[in-house]
């Protein structure tokens, strides 16, 4: 059994080390809080999770309408219309979006309509634009069009057709993206009840790490890790609590650390393998606690899930990609309640397989199929800034080409 955050582990205990994916995933997400609702304007509501069910406030569409631009007239006064023998109708009106026609549409007779214009009554099909051909009219007589095929009821647009007042259209638990929160506003809503925003605090560690654009001296790098994770974390919906950066140095890590008052999660990078100077490690073990460390995956092995004054910590591994792929399948998942989206392609390259982990190599998709990106080390950042997607070799599989290989976006 894996000892779960509620049961306090020292470090006289052991901890469950080399976790699987799925587990570690599970482990992160039962240290999080369940978060309260607030109501935000449907413009902020974007990335956001619905915290209740939403029903429609109004039907859609509130009208019958018609689905092109056309004429509007009785399907059964037009079976007969063909190019060879048009059917010739009396224009008795004009139907435009927002200005209904309020006659009745007769036998013989039809009415000009435009989109989403409601239907007049009595018509009950619409034949469209590019199927009329206009008939010359003396300037007092009625005018009249000739239809070139039937006018057909599938170009009416039912009252309610997308969905009617009252009914559940959007379920709890959803994540609003674009087309939902467009949705939410069609079902009549100005405000939405949404959870709040994870309160996740973020720190990178590290001597040799310094602050984008600075003159860069041998040995040092670029601190990509703070930004690529923030910008994540923003993508994911969370609120970050920037922290800087904390040299190698126990006391230093600290001081950094007790910034984080009024986080949810603290999420760092670096300092979790076996070096020496891997402080944030020794930081959970020896002084806080350890929910488990080390994952069977490739790359992000190394990471630690603890606790440190009651604020649950996941460190990640330092090398960039490492943190990101961890990021993608285990931290993500977890902060947005939303599992990993993988879908099925076939493999046009081999990919190795790992005995006792998970592989998560980069690959670029290509006419339906997924190959090998190259190279695949945890430091080749280009790796995933240049691959499409991580191919999922399961531990100790191995994939062949023709074969059939679940993937994860990037
Ligand atoms: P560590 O996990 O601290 O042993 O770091 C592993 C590797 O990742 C080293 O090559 C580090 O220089 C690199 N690294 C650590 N932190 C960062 C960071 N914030 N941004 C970019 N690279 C990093
Ligand atoms: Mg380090």
């Amino acid at each position: 059994m894996l000892a779960r955050m509620s049961a306090p582990i020292s470090a006289s205990q052991p901890f469950p080390m080399h976790v699987s994916v799925a587990e570690a995933h599970e482990m992160l997400a039962a240290l999080l809080p369940d978060l309260e609702t607030e109501t935000v304007s449907v413009s902020q509501a974007l990335g956001r999770t619905l915290a209740a069910d939403l029903s429609a406030l109004v039907s859609h569409p509130s009208a019958t309408e018609s689905a092109l631009d056309g004429i509007a007239a009785r399907e059964a006064d037009t079976l007969t219309a063909s190019a060879e023998a048009p059917v010739r109708l009396k224009i008795v009106g004009e139907s435009r979006a927002g200005m209904p026609f309020d006659g009745r549409v007769g036998v013989g007779e039809c009415v000009r309509i435009y989109t989403g214009a409601p239907l007049p009554e009595g018509a009950d099909a619409i034949c469209p634009v590019e199927q009329l051909a206009d008939e010359e009219s003396a300037d007092d007589g009625p005018a009249h069009v000739h239809l070139l095929r039937p006018a057909s009821p599938a170009d009416v647009r039912p009252e309610g057709g997308d969905f009617r007042a009252g009914e559940t259209v959007m379920r709890a638990g959803l994540r609003l993206s674009a087309p939902r929160v467009a949705l939410a506003v069609s079902l009549g809503h100005a405000r939405l009840p949404v959870r709040r925003k994870l309160r996740v605090a973020l720190l990178s560690t590290g001597d040799e790490v310094i602050e984008p654009g600075l003159p860069l001296q041998a040995g040092q790098v670029y601190d990509s890790n703070r930004v690529g994770l923030s910008a994540m974390l923003n993508e994911s919906g969370c609120e970050v609590i920037e922290l800087g950066h904390a040299p190698d140095s126990p006391a230093s890590l600290q001081a950094v650390i007790a910034g984080a008052g009024g986080a949810d999660v603290l999420l760092s990078s670096g300092g979790v393998s076996m070096g020496k100077y891997d402080f944030m490690r020794d930081l959970l073990i020896e002084r806080g606690r350890v929910a488990f460390w080390k994952v069977r995956m490739r790359p992000g092995g190394p990471a630690i899930l603890g606790g440190w004054n009651g604020l649950p910590v996941f460190g990640l591994p330092g090398n960039p990609v490492s943190s990101l792929v961890v990021f993608h399948v285990i931290v993500r998942p977890a902060l947005t309640g939303q599992p990993v989206q993988s879908l099925k392609l076939r493999a046009a390259t081999p990919f190795r397989g790992l005995k006792d982990k998970t592989a998560f190599w980069r690959g670029v998709i290509k006419d339906g199929e997924v190959g090998d990106y190259g190279p695949q080390g945890s430091g080749i950042l280009r790796s995933l800034s240049d691959a499409d997607a991580l191919v999922i070799v399961p531990e100790g599989g191995a994939v062949q080409v023709g074969d059939v290989v679940d993937v994860v976006l990037l």
